[in-house]
């Protein structure tokens, strides 16, 4: 924004009146020198708060090294990041990217070249859900469950249908002989902080085995440690083939991946997808770092520990409030659903110094660190529920 107040940015977003300059931990000051507490994360980015010690230290030492070179090299930090997830998931192979969007890009790519080039079979569709959130890309927002991110930037790709969430026979009459893949998310973050019913997914599971479509989950939301296990699909006991990963990925730093298991690895054979940003040297240090210490420093746990902690504490002090629909959360990703839009309610937290976001028109979503100390989540968790109070 310039000292007239006109910007020389695309007006994609609608931006809160903060002007946000410094972080550190769960805390964060604007241009005024006001103090927020963090209740968001950046959109469940920071997942170990604003600029954490361990990932600083690594891209220093990493900025004096070595910055990019092209994935025409073998760079020692991806094999060495790709080898920790897969020791701590379900995948064998990995594919690096910088964005949820990209990393959903090449799940779909995957799935579909795995079936038309390994299969043979020449299936191409992917059945999706209604208020699903994959992407802004042209699949990404088609594979995406909602019309409004699709307006105006049509023809949009072929080859998805769309579900209606936690319905298995509304899924089992979408498979027809071109059904290659079925894509979900374990709890639909941008739709509402909606989780996946358990017997749903583990009947998804079994259809996927029967029909023999490949089960992709998008953890960009979800993934890494946010939900209180490292990834979502480990509360469901089932595994995906393709699971997805960006957000919590670089502990702050931009960086995706997709992942799968072994035998789709054949699918891609080289020039058959690429990224030059995929897996620099950069981004695959700090991700290591920031996936070391949510391993080591056992994270995740807390997330589902701190997660319990805030549903009971919102439950009981806004128990009988007629602003509360519901409140409901997965480890650290909690929606307090309204009875009305949320966005007025939304602002006012902001004012008073907490910072959240909205899912959906009527859902608060608090994403905090997995590192937020006890304190500051109290002090907000209680102007949050001291706002709703006196709406
Ligand atoms: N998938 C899910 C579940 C998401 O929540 C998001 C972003 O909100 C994306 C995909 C897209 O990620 P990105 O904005 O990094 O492209």
């Amino acid at each position: 924004m310039t000292e007239t107040g006109k910007s020389s940015l695309f007006p994609t977003y609608t931006r809160y009146p903060i002007t946000l300059v410094k972080g550190e931990g769960s805390r964060l000051w604007d241009d005024t020198g006001k103090e927020y507490i963090d209740l968001m994360s950046g959109i469940a980015v920071t997942n170990l708060g604003h600029a954490p010690q361990a990932v600083k230290e690594k891209l220093v030492e990493q900025l004096d090294q070595l910055w990019h070179v092209s994935n025409l090299f073998h760079i020692p930090n991806q094999e060495k990041l790709a080898t920790l997830l897969t020791d701590n998931s379900c995948a064998d192979a990995v594919f690096f990217c910088s964005t949820g969007a990209e990393a959903n890009e090449a799940a779909i790519k995957l799935a579909r070249r795995y079936s038309q080039k390994v299969l043979n079979n020449g299936r191409y569709e992917i059945i999706t859900f209604n208020m699903s959130f994959h992407g802004r890309t042209l699949a990404t927002l088609t594979a995406t469950g909602q019309d409004k991110v699709k307006e105006g930037f049509h023809p949009l790709p072929g080859g998805f249908v769309y579900a209606p969430y936690n319905d298995i026979d509304a899924v089992r009459s979408l498979v027809n002989d071109t059904t290659c893949a079925i894509m979900l998310e374990m709890v639909q973050g941008e739709g509402g902080v909606l989780p996946a019913d358990p017997e749903f997914v583990k009947q998804i599971a079994e259809l996927c085995k029967q029909e023999n479509l490949l089960l992709i989950v998008d953890e960009i939301q979800t993934g890494i440690g946010r939900t209180g296990k490292l990834f979502a699909y480990e509360h469901y006991g089932v595994e995906p083939d393709i699971f997805t990963l960006a957000k919590g990925l670089g502990g702050g730093f931009p960086i995706g991946a997709m992942l799968g298991k072994a035998h789709l690895a054949e699918a891609f054979s080289a020039g058959s997808h690429g990224s030059t940003f995929g897996g620099t040297p950069i981004a695959t240090a700090a991700a290591h770092a920031a996936l070391d210490t949510i391993i080591s420093e056992k994270l995740s746990e807390r997330a589902a520990e701190l997660g319990e902690y805030t549903v009971k504490k919102l439950e009981s002090k806004l128990a009988g409030n007629p602003l509360i629909a519901k409140i409901r959360g997965v480890g650290l990703l909690i929606g307090i659903e309204c009875t009305q839009p949320a966005g007025e309610i939304i602002s006012e937290i902001h004012k008073q110094g907490v910072l959240v976001i909205p899912a959906g028109p009527n859902v608060i979503r608090l994403v905090p660190a997995l590192t937020i100390p006890q304190a500051d989540l109290d002090q907000a968790l209680d102007v949050v529920c001291d706002v709703l109070s006196q709406k």
